[in-house]
């Protein structure tokens, strides 16, 4: 059966190509997914699956029941944009200015949209189900996966596959990691209260522009100095925002930053630590300070058991040589918040080619992936419903079709 199912899914890669240039043009800020969800529940409708909108907020779920009593697997795709302005030059570049498609959200979605098509089809020979979780913003903590579980989404679900494609992967290849996986990912906001005045009379005044410098500086040893060498941690100031005049000493001065890390001890620890080094540095200099920690999403935890699965289904897909071990990001992902849930993994898809142009990180205005990653995406999750729903024997028909072909 396998064999057919990619083959129907290589027929129908125009449609998804069309699909997700459609979704590419038009992108949607997180929270603000209005037309996106209606274009997916559509889709999902016309292939005759149940479909409930407006999931957790703009959340679509598709229920695909087969034939046979079985287990019930999900798969996951999001489906927002980034408040990035397109600068690529290609026919499908988003018409909504300032908007953009720039992690390739369009791409898992479109995908998603494919598997679930060609799964419907055979919808008499499945034994389980499959759900389809269309999420709506993963850019955007608190993000859309929290809502939709507790909207009930992955009621019933034994296990759930997500992937990302990735740019800085050539396409061709899936890359995986058991555990640790992607970090945790927190905000952090630290206002300074000082005393305004006259550029030419610093002395009776206390300048939230120094007080803030010194902080940002004060910051860095935090990651160098007090946290273990052996776990990761990373503290980004990203935004500093003081001053007006060129000879007015500032009133306040605002920092906003990020933290990630994996281990819940260093996340203590470093919200710890920012707090005390901004009172220390404020005290110092008679300034008063206002300090905001917001945890947001969770470390993304691979289980190993549906991992090992992904790495085996992945060699019969794109062949040994293209499977790879991957390093955990720093990045976060709220995908992260399912598998607290229940056991599954979250991979990464090659979608970098320099010779179409997608050659740029994610998030930056020239961002663009090779659209065939949506096939490989297709196939492996398409390889992960059947394997799971019949219990591994799919696994062994699969690597005999691989040593057929070979
Ligand atoms: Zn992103
Ligand atoms: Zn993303």
């Amino acid at each position: 059966m396998i064999d057919q199912l990619f083959e129907r899914l290589e027929d129908i890669y125009p449609e998804l190509v069309q699909f997700r240039r459609d979704l590419h043009m038009y992108p949607e800020l997180s929270f603000h997914e209005e037309q996106t969800p209606k274009k997916i529940a559509d889709y999902l409708t016309d292939l005759g699956l149940d479909v409930k909108t407006g999931v957790g907020g703009h959340g679509v779920v598709g229920v695909l029941k087969g034939n046979k009593p079985g287990k019930t697997v999900a798969l996951r795709a999001d489906f927002d944009a980034l408040s990035i302005q397109d600068e690529k030059d290609v026919d499908y570049k988003s018409k909504v200015p300032g908007v953009m498609h720039a992690c390739g959200h369009d791409i898992h979605t479109a995908g998603l949209l494919g598997v679930a098509k060609v799964l419907s089809e055979v919808k008499d020979q499945l034994e389980g189900t499959v759900i389809f979780i269309h999420q709506f913003a993963e850019e955007l903590a608190p993000g859309g996966a929290k809502p939709m579980i507790e909207d009930g989404c992955l009621d019933g679900v034994d296990v759930i596959f997500g992937a990302h494609v990735w740019a800085t992967e050539p396409y061709g290849t899936v890359c995986f990691n058991e555990g640790d996986m992607m970090a945790a990912s927190d905000a952090f906001e630290i206002e300074v209260q000082g005393k305004g005045g006259h550029g030419a009379m610093p002395h009776m005044t206390k300048d939230a522009l120094v007080v803030a410098s010194q902080l940002v500086l004060n910051l860095q040893p935090i990651v160098s100095r007090h946290v273990d060498p052996l776990k990761p941690a990373v503290v980004t100031v990203g935004s500093f925002q003081s001053g007006e005049g060129y000879n007015v000493i500032a009133n306040t001065a605002r920092l906003k930053g990020t933290v990630r890390t994996f281990d819940e001890d260093v996340r203590d620890q470093v919200e710890q630590a920012i707090g005390e080094i901004a009172e220390a540095t404020c005290q110092l200099a008679g300034a008063k300070y206002h300090y905001n920690y917001r945890r947001g999403y969770p470390t993304l935890w691979n289980h190993p058991h549906e991992t090992q699965k992904i790495e085996t289904l992945a060699q019969s897909v794109v062949g040994q040589e293209n499977v790879k071990r991957m390093d955990p990001i720093m990045g976060g992902e709220d995908f992260a918040y399912y598998l607290k849930e229940v056991p599954g993994s979250f991979f990464f898809v090659g979608g970098g080619n320099p010779e179409i142009g997608a050659e740029y990180p994610h998030h930056h205005p020239m961002f663009d992936v090779d659209e065939r990653a949506m096939t490989i995406t297709g196939k492996m999750f398409i390889s992960a419903v059947l394997d799971f729903l019949s219990d591994g024997k799919q696994t062994a028909s699969l690597s005999q079709v691989k040593t057929v072909q070979e």
